[in-house]
This record gives C-alpha cells, structure tokens and sequence, in this order.
C-alpha cells in the first residue's frame, strides 16, 4: 500500500481544527490515582444531580428503547412552545445545545463569510466556524479593570461587523467569565446591527441568572426575527448526560435549522427526562437555591486568599491564580478536586471552579490551602 497523508486530504477548516476539550471524568483521575471520592468541578453540572422526577421517567422509559424516538420531539417541543408562549414550529431540538451552535454554523457559515464573536467566549463558537472553513471576527473583550471584566464588548463586536459577516454569537451570560448582558445593552447591539446577520444568543446559565436587568431574549423574537435562543437542559436541569438543548427562533429559522439536523438526533430518553425535569420546579428552585449560596462561598473563600475573581451570575467562577495555573492545576488533580484550567479561552493565569455542594466547595478550598501553600 502506498503511504498516502490523509490527513493533508482533510478540508482545510478540520486540518486547523483542534479539538475540544472537556473537564477530566471523575473515574478517569481515580484509576489514574488510584484514589476514590474525587470532586469534579469542572464542567459546571449541577452538584444536586439530575431532577428525581426525570430519574423516574427514565427509568420507566428504558423499556422502549428498541422504538426509534419521536423523530420530531413533539411532546418536548410543545411543552418547550408552552413554557416561551411560542409555536412548536419555533422550538428546535438538538443534542446539546452544542449541537444547535454546530446546525446554526452549517446552515449559514461557509468558507468567505464570517461569525463575530468575543475574546474569551464559549470555545465552542471558533471550533463550529473553523469546521465549515469560515472566518472568526473576534473582537476584544472588556478591559482587566472594567467592572465586569473580560466580557464581551457589543461595541467592538459591532465595530467588527464587515461585509462577510453573517453570524453573531453572544452567550450571555459568558462561559468561562460568568460576565453578563442588560436588556439595554443588547437592545442598543441589535438595532445597530444589520437585520440579515444572525444573532444566536446563548443562554445556557439563563436559569441561574438573578439580575433583574438580564433579559430573557426569547421573548424578544417579533422585534428581531434574526435571532435565535439557545437553552441547554445540562446545567441547572442536570441534564448533561443526556445531551439535550433547543433553540428558540422565529419558524422560518427553525425550519431551516431542521433541515440540516439528523433525523433523529435527539434520543428517546433525552425527550422523556427533558420533559420531566422541565416541569420539577422544586429541582430547579432548589438548585437556583444551592447556586447562589455556592457562588457566595466561593467567592468569599477566594476573596478571604486574596485571589482575584471575575464576578459570575453563572453557576462558576474564574479566578485569577497570580500564578502558572498548569501545576495547580495538576496538584489540585493529586488532592482528588478537578477544576479546570482556562488558558485556551486566552486567560491565561486563570482557573475556573464549578459551584458544587457546600461540601465540595470547602473540599476545594482545603485542596487549593494545602497546595498553594506546598
Ligand atoms: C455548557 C454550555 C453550553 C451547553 O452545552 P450543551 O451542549 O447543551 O451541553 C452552551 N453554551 C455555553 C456557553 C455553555 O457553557
């Protein structure tokens, strides 16, 4: 056989491409280790586990698993539509909200146009434009001594706004600043903004969210039918392993949205448990409850060491370790706690810690005392 360079064969978008990268799995570090009750708290899931109420409808519906699932996810989309007061019609499910970003890029990116983004957002959002061969406009995030540091700057991001650009994402709140966007700011962005560029507004942490300015954007789709809403049932639903997420948009968007997607691409057990987690208010007012207090403790905790934080309205916090981040990193790795390292959002000194239990939050902090002080 002749050697032949397959990966010189590659579309040039995938040649560039690197992957991404999830926070270590719990069982990996204690094989690695050989330890046991490592604390992961590093992909922001949610520390009180999945809604008990979608466990039950698991459960239950294991036994029809031989069924293809709904290929439209009519039950989940309606109850989705009844949840936004929209139309099922503008409800798109994907397999992670990731998967929404993914149809949104192959839908209208291609190579010669380009996607508006900010410095130190969701990495998602480059690995989707590179995939399709597209260009990333990154604009330059708010400065270190803003008041919300780090964040997303609308007007540079329209400043980066050319004749190619025909996508914007925004997650509000940001991913891994926890930094956030008012009513205001993004009503002044999107009337500014030329009407045929698309908006997709990520709000994976919508739920967590406690400020009474930050908007909820799928309420705002007559006034711009150029956006479209992405909701993830991984964080506060608990939910991650399922992989589940819709969108919601105006119908014209969605059905072009489905057009691109896999036939099936949501799977039976995701529709079933997403449709009883979304009716648990109890899970979700308990784990809104469990948040707020956990980011309080972190931020204390890291306030009381004299470690930098930039403020989160999301269920973690990124902070500042004055210091080469990899050997804390790895050290934190050999007391059992995993966080996650954030260099390749282009914070470079920088960790980022999950809200976990109360429990898991001093395990952190006992971790990071013993290491910073070795
Ligand atoms: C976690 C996260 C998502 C959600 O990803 P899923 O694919 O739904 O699990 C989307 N956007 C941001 C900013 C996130 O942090």
């Amino acid at each position: 056989m002749p050697r032949i360079d397959y990966a010189s064969l590659a579309v040039p978008g995938i040649q560039r491409l690197q992957p991404y990268q999830p926070g270590k799995p719990v069982a990996d570090l204690e094989r690695e280790l050989g330890i046991r009750e490592a604390v992961k708290l590093a992909s922001n899931e949610n520390p009180l586990g999945p809604s008990p109420r979608a466990v039950v409808a698991l459960q239950a519906a294991c036994v029809g698993v031989h069924i293809y699932p709904d290929g439209g996810g009519n039950a989940l989309r309606a109850a989705l539509a009844a949840r936004h007061g929209v139309t099922p019609a503008q409800i798109t499910l994907g397999n992670g909200s990731n998967e929404i970003l993914e149809l949104v890029a192959r839908v209208w990116l291609q190579p010669g146009r380009g996607a508006v983004f900010s410095q130190h957002a969701f990495a998602v959002y480059p690995l989707v434009v590179q995939a399709v061969g597209a260009t990333a406009q990154v604009a330059p995030a708010t400065a270190a001594d803003a008041p919300q540091p780090y964040a997303h700057d609308l007007a540079a991001m329209l400043a980066m706004v050319d004749a190619t650009t025909q996508l914007v994402f925004i997650a509000n709140p940001n991913n891994p600043t926890g930094t956030w966007l008012t009513a205001e700011a993004l009503t002044e962005f999107l009337q500014a903004l030329p009407p045929h560029i698309l908006v997709v507004m990520d709000e994976a942490y919508a739920e967590y969210v406690e400020a009474t300015e930050y908007p909820d954007t799928t309420q705002w789709l007559e006034a711009y039918p150029n956006l479209i809403v992405t909701r993830t049932f991984s964080k506060i639903y608990g939910l991650a392993g399922l992989r589940l997420g819709y969108s919601v948009s105006s119908s014209a968007l969605a059905e072009l949205l489905n057009r691109a997607r896999q036939p099936f691409n949501v799977n039976h057990l995701a529709q079933v448990a997403g449709l009883a987690a979304l009716e648990d208010h109890a899970h979700i007012a308990a784990s809104q409850a469990m948040n707020r207090q956990g980011l309080l403790q972190l931020a204390e905790g890291l306030e009381a060491r004299g470690l930098r934080y930039i403020p989160s309205v999301g269920n973690f916090l990124t902070f500042d370790l004055a210091q080469e981040p990899e050997p804390v990193y790895q050290a934190l790795l050999r007391q059992g706690v995993i966080v996650r390292p954030v260099a390749n959002y282009g914070l470079p000194g920088f960790l980022r810690v999950s809200v976990g239990t109360t429990q898991e939050n001093d395990r952190f902090f006992q971790a990071l005392d013993q290491v910073l002080a070795a």
